[in-house]
């Protein structure tokens, strides 16, 4: 098989929730079976069988090096983008850390508790009503006990894509590391650390077609990390724990198809994204666009319904069969206003009426033409509820 086509196991669904997580292409997942089943050896052992899985894993790790434009040993192999997020704060430490209202939880929140249970200090880069940070502000900010700078790639709520490489110079100024989340923008942005300039960087598979459970995080040689986790030294003594030998194929064939694809899947999403946000903005009342109107992942659209709330919206969605999301995945089911959407400037109430619709691989331009329909029935449907 050489394309996507889920279609055989989801006939009713149209699914534009890509940025939550993606559907594991059926070549990663061929390329897997066979550490679970006939090479299981562990990397570690040194009889045969284990080092079959151990040229395994190595080889995995060049392909992605090479796709990083790094060498192999500057990747380390996690559980997904959110360990390699905490790796990167508290692998790296600091008296003072310095970020944007806007990250994934898993920086937002472990930095707050650097902050709480350690003393720790953190100021955060203001963002503009798109997203977007400056790294003029970044100048500003910055001090002399600065340990890590960390500003997300590409914005898992809005889509907003950030100047990285300008960012990183300006850390790079002052001596201070400089980490992104790439974990949104790893296959639809070129991901060439050197380029970026950047020290750090996190990846999750399950964002581009990989498994579930398996990530990285590319850490420049000479950079000084505390493991997060400590027992038999695997990963250069970083991340303890026996490999995860399929899963880390898994990752590594789904970034070789990603970026063996690329041209071809960024049109795709692209067509489809801006066919998304024509027809909504045309068709529906009240519909406003989020983040940034060009610098924006391919396949994302957000956008805000006025006087609608989110969490109603995407069920009446989910039971036409459309599934998509309100703010990220992580706070599906809370009825909290989303807090990138606050930051960004928007009232709470505003920041409740969010939806977010995020095309992929197999998305056609019909379920596209299917879902603005069915957007313009449900927020019709949900205004008259409000104004009865
Ligand atoms: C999904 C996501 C993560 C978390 O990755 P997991 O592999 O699910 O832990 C981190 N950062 C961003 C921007 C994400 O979108």
């Amino acid at each position: 098989m050489t394309s996507l086509d889920y279609s055989k196991n989801q006939p009713a669904t149209i699914y534009l929730d890509h940025s939550a997580t993606t559907p594991t292409d059926p070549r990663v997942v061929e390329a897997m079976l066979p550490y679970f089943t006939t090479i299981y050896g562990n990397v570690s052992s040194a009889h045969r069988i284990g080092q079959q899985a151990h040229g395994a894993v190595e080889k995995s790790r060049e392909t992605i090096a090479d796709i990083l434009n790094c060498t192999p040993d500057e990747i380390i192999f996690t559980s997904g983008g959110s360990e390699s997020d905490n790796l990167a704060v508290r692998g790296v430490g600091g008296r003072h850390f310095i970020t944007t209202p806007i990250e994934h939880s898993a920086i937002g929140k472990t930095i707050c508790q650097l902050a709480e249970k350690q003393g720790a200090e953190y100021t955060l880069l203001p963002v503009d009503d798109t997203g977007k940070v400056y790294p003029q502000d970044l100048r500003e900010i910055i001090r002399r006990d600065t340990g890590l700078v960390s500003v997300m790639y590409a914005n898992n709520e809005v889509g907003t894509v950030q100047p990285i490489a300008e960012l990183a110079a300006v850390a790079h100024e002052r001596c201070v590391l400089f980490h992104t989340d790439a974990v949104q923008a790893a296959g639809q942005l070129p991901l060439d650390v050197r380029a970026l300039d950047v020290d750090l960087l996190s990846l999750s598979a399950h964002k581009f077609y990989g498994p579930k459970g398996i990530g990285a995080l590319y850490v420049r040689k000479g950079v000084k990390l505390s493991a997060s986790q400590t027992g038999g030294g695997q990963e250069f003594g970083y991340r303890a724990g026996t490999h995860a030998t399929p899963l880390i194929v898994g990752l590594a064939k789904a970034l070789e198809l990603a970026y063996a694809e690329y041209d071809t899947r960024v049109a795709h999403y692209q067509g489809l994204r801006d066919r998304l946000i024509r027809h909504v903005l045309n068709a529906v009342p009240g519909a406003i666009l989020t983040g940034h109107p060009t610098d924006r992942l391919a396949s994302h659209a957000s956008f805000i319904f006025e006087g609608i709330h989110g969490q109603f919206l995407i069920d009446a969605l989910d039971s036409q069969g459309i599934a998509a999301s309100g703010a990220s995945a992580c706070k599906a089911g809370s009825h909290a206003p989303s807090s990138v959407l606050l930051a960004l400037g928007y009232s709470p109430e505003l920041a409740s009426a969010s939806l977010r619709l995020t095309v992929g691989v197999q998305t056609t331009p019909a379920e596209i033409d299917e879902a603005v329909g069915a957007i313009l029935q449900c927020v019709g449907q949900l205004s008259r509820v409000v104004a009865a």
